[in-house]
């Protein structure tokens, strides 16, 4: 943008005027200037015309330059102002720049005046960039302090060569402390881990010193007032070319109302699972009677349609007992403590068979097993159980009766050093819409076969419980692969 320049004159001598003006044509930028010749008339233009620089004349019938310069400094505060006048004198001259005016052009040197207006507007234009960059780093500093107050979020740096520290507002403020109340320091940091995690933490801090890397931690701090707070410290090392620190810096959050959350949830969660497991407990009591008196009454009564509603009473109790034992299994899979022993493939069928031999349909399926594994694996059989239990169900359950036989491979192979158990039907497959979603709780693909929706979470919680995945794939209509990868080498997640 190369806007013309506005140049405002303040004179009241019409000759000296005219040898200005002269002096202004040499310039070799364009302008446009305006005249004023007493207070009134320069105040007016200072305003309206909003000039870029100002060239005046030192005395005047009613005020003087000076004057002039302060008014210029109220209504147009970061304009150059030069003085353009007859001699008054070094002192005068000395006297005029302590001011802050900009520049001092005797009218027997008018020639100077071009080159003194370029230089002039630049150093404004460039103490004008200087002040915005100052600004926009006020405001950013600004900004970032209001975010990390907002957040409970401060950040801090230590220089591990000369021990100097600088901690932000928010950190000060997390640890209860005004900014700059103290001085910051990491001895002054470490004074606020509480007792019970300040081996920890300096265990942790004192192991990165040695083998430099990316660190987080968790700490309690206790602050000056004895207020108990929670925060999440992570830190790295700016390193020297030969990978010695010298700077660590990082940030803490305080955590404290997201760790009384996750205390009240866990909490909530204990007592969820302790009235499961009652509820559950106090119901299967009964039930196993119901399916008890339901087995005796049996064997009395002799009447066909009473021994058609005991059947259904005592199917459904199963149902109900079965159901209550999934749920109990959900609960409690994923933090039961595990024993790993040998695993034997087909006793494990064997053993699913055998509870499923009277479910309707499994005579109908027919199965077939092949294992090429080598090695004997070792996993925990209680979890191994039940995937086959729910796999094997599943396909009993979810087997097509427009098929004209219905079938179950179950592959068992060792790949790419994981195990592979491959379970493929030719049952009524999984529509699309359900697919992803299958492994999660209580979602049911279908409900023209009964089900609590709960199998396969339970299948993949204990997949994962020993580092496995589990996926699907199914067409609807055809049949459904389950493939289940484990470690070969047993491990538990936690
Ligand atoms: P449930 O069988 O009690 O409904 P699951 O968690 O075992 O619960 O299965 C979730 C859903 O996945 C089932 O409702 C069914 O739609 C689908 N599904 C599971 N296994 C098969 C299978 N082998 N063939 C077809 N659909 C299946």
């Amino acid at each position: 943008m190369n806007a013309a320049i506005k140049i405002l004159l303040l004179e009241h001598d019409p000759y000296d005027l005219d040898l200005i003006a002269r002096e202004l044509n040499k310039l070799d930028v364009k302008f446009i200037h305006k005249t004023a010749d007493d207070k009134s008339s320069f105040e007016k233009e200072l305003l309206e015309f909003k000039p870029d620089i100002v060239l005046s004349d030192y005395s005047f019938p009613d005020f003087n330059g000076v004057t002039a310069f302060g008014i210029t400094k109220e209504l147009c505060p970061d304009i150059p102002f030069i003085i353009v006048s007859g001699t008054v004198g070094e002192q005068n001259v000395v006297e005029i720049l302590k001011t802050g005016i900009t520049d001092y052009v005797i009218k027997d040197k008018l020639f100077l005046l071009p080159t003194r207006i370029i230089r002039a507007l630049k150093e404004a234009s460039e103490i004008k960039d200087r002040k915005e960059a100052v600004n926009n780093l006020i405001q950013s500093e600004r900004r970032l302090s209001e975010s990390q107050a907002f957040a409970h979020f401060g950040n801090w740096e230590l220089d591990l060569v000369t021990n100097d520290s600088f901690w932000s507002d928010e950190t000060f403020a997390i640890l209860g402390l005004k900014p700059n109340e103290q001085k910051a320091s990491s001895e002054l940091f470490m004074s606020f881990i509480h007792p019970d995690d300040l081996a920890n933490v300096k265990e942790t801090i004192q192991k990165h010193l040695e083998a430099p890397a990316e660190f987080s931690f968790y700490s309690k701090i206790i602050r000056n007032d004895g207020v108990l707070r929670h925060i999440y410290s992570a830190c790295k090392f700016i390193l020297d070319k030969t990978g010695k620190p010298l700077q660590i810096s990082g940030i803490i959050h305080d955590v404290t109302s997201a760790k009384r959350m996750e205390e009240e949830l866990i909490a909530s969660n204990k007592e969820l699972k302790t009235f499961i497991y009652k509820a559950s407990h106090d119901l299967r009591g009964p039930l196993s009677s119901i399916i008890g008196l339901t087995t005796i009454s049996k064997m009395d009564v002799k009447d066909d349609t009473a021994l058609k509603y005991l059947q259904m009473i005592s199917e459904s109790a199963k149902k109900l007992d079965a159901t209550l034992i999934s749920l109990v299994q959900s609960m409690s899979i994923k933090d039961m403590s595990l024993t790993f022993e040998p695993i034997d493939f087909k006793e494990l069928i064997k053993e699913v068979f055998a509870q499923l031999q009277f479910h309707e349909g499994t005579s109908r399926l027919k199965v077939t097993k092949t294992n090429t594994l080598k090695k004997t694996y070792t996993s925990s059989k209680m979890i191994l159980l039940s995937v086959f239990q729910n796999m094997i169900q599943n396909a009993v359950k979810y087997q097509n009766y427009n098929q004209e036989e219905s079938y179950l491979n179950i592959d068992i192979s060792e790949k790419n050093g994981m195990i592979e158990l491959i379970f493929q039907d030719n049952g009524i497959g999984i529509d699309d819409q359900f697919k992803d979603k299958i492994f999660s709780m209580y979602v049911r693909g279908t409900s023209s076969v009964e089900g609590s929706g709960l199998g396969l979470y339970i299948v993949k919680t204990g997949i994962e419980k020993l580092g496995g995945k589990i996926s699907v794939k199914s067409e609807s209509g055809k049949g459904t692969t389950f493939t289940i990868l484990l470690p070969l080498e047993t491990k538990i997640v936690s």
